[in-house]
């Protein structure tokens, strides 16, 4: 069902009006829509789906509602910024990774499901006798390992637990509230610089902007000019990998060209630390996007 059509989704959001047409177009089309995957915090734009209104079109037509919170999910741990998630209480499942935004140790993704009739066990149980004894002296239905494909497999929700009794929900709360804090930061203070352009304002924690080197500024009639500035997230990531200073993603989006996307989650970064992390875009990107210039060490010679 996944056509790319970025008219429809500002914002990279699931447009409801759109998801009601494409369920009554497979209908028309004789199949039969049975599962909704909406999204809280896209790995790119970190955008958030409207849960309320896409709840509501599920309920309409029977469908599950799933939410992919894989990314978003920790910001349901801030009063001030849970609103984005709101309607997440009626998915009928969940998915959540506190080893993102909460930093708690890699790995840790949770599988939320409101379903407590034993639908997992019914759809992994191999009801091994010689692994899953039923007759045991406690409430098996707490057994984990008759419910999943994999068997063998780590407590993770340990390292959360951990977490939550050493920081407490008030800890957890404050190192979401410092990742908006550290965002909202990094976006001012690119709007105050001349060669930061943002691909959209953050509502979360991804912040999508490309670096315009001196060369490219002002020159968005060049038609040259989307293509050159393609060409400058790659360079400045491949120098600062060299170098050794930073690492920072970037990726093409849609109609976009490659942009960076930083997100700062460690909570033990500061202000200085973010003030480095533009300098240093600045300072790697500046020579960039005019014509081909010789590399800074002559390349040795291939001739003996
Ligand atoms: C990270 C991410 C995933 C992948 O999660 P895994 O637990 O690593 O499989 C899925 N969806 C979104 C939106 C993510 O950001």
């Amino acid at each position: 069902m996944e056509r790319w059509r970025w008219h429809l989704r500002p914002r990279g959001k699931m447009v409801p009006e759109e998801l009601e047409k494409e369920i009554q177009r497979a209908k028309a089309e004789g199949a039969e829509p049975f599962f909704v995957c909406a999204t809280s915090g896209t790995t790119v734009l970190g955008a958030f789906d409207p849960l309320g209104a896409i709840a509501d079109i599920c309920q309409r037509h029977n469908l599950w509602l799933h939410v992919d919170a894989a990314w978003g999910g920790s910001a349901l741990l801030s009063g001030k910024h849970r609103h984005l998630l709101d309607g997440i209480e009626r998915a009928d499942s969940v998915a959540w990774n506190p080893h993102k935004m909460l930093t708690v140790g890699q790995q840790c993704s949770a599988f939320l499901l409101r379903d407590s009739s034993g639908l997992l066990q019914r759809c992994h149980g191999t009801g091994a006798t010689y692994l899953f004894q039923r007759d045991k002296f406690y409430d098996v239905t707490y057994d984990t390992g008759d419910k999943t494909p994999q068997c063998g497999r780590r407590v993770d929700c340990l390292k959360l637990w951990l977490l939550w009794k050493a920081i407490g929900t008030q800890g957890l709360a404050r190192r979401v509230e410092r990742a908006f804090a550290f965002t909202r930061y990094l976006a001012e203070e690119m709007k105050r610089r001349d060669g930061f352009r943002l691909v959209l304002e953050p509502e979360f924690i991804n912040l999508c902007f490309w670096f315009v080197p001196p060369s490219l500024r002002g020159r968005e009639d060049d038609p040259q000019y989307w293509s050159k500035l393609g060409k400058v997230a790659p360079v400045i990531k491949e120098r600062m990998m060299k170098k050794g200073s930073m690492l920072v993603g970037y990726q093409p989006h849609g109609p976009h060209v490659n942009f960076f996307r930083q997100v700062v989650t460690n909570p033990v970064v500061t202000r200085a630390d973010l003030d480095f992390f533009l300098d240093e875009i600045e300072r790697l990107g500046e020579d960039l996007g005019g014509t081909p210039h010789p590399p800074p060490h002559p390349e040795p010679s291939s001739d003996p």
